[in-house]
């Protein structure tokens, strides 16, 4: 597949191609219990729109709650690339900050969604 965007983790060990047509659309934050920690800009991407290219090796997993979503991240630089959607399991969520180049504080006014109240805990 033809990326659109190249992204990768703090340290390198971790690189990974994006595909997004229509460029970086519906930006959001969460405030689920670990998202407001983590304090990421992501945004959604069809499970075969994403691929690790270098350092899969590297990626930790981590899941909490009900085990359904995947969160990634980098063991050696900690930083979170991307995760499986628990709301949409055909779906990853990614790191918006990974990508080269792309500075998340000057993209403007960016919506909270209700993670405190998760759709699939509903
Ligand atoms: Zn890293």
């Amino acid at each position: 597949m033809q990326y659109t965007h190249k992204a990768r983790c703090h340290c390198g060990a971790v690189e990974f191609g994006l595909y997004l047509p229509s460029g970086l659309v519906d930006l959001r934050r969460c405030d689920c219990s670990m998202c407001r920690k983590r304090g990421a800009v992501v945004t959604s991407i069809a499970l075969n729109g994403i691929s690790v290219t270098k350092g899969e090796d590297k990626l930790s997993l981590y899941q909490f709650n009900t085990f359904t979503a995947k969160h990634y991240f980098c063991r050696l630089c900690g930083i979170y690339t991307h995760h499986q959607s628990r709301s949409n399991p055909q779906q990853y969520g990614f790191n918006v900050a990974c990508i080269e180049g792309i500075n998340p504080y000057t993209l403007g006014e960016i919506p909270v969604m209700d993670g405190i109240n998760h759709p699939a805990d509903r």
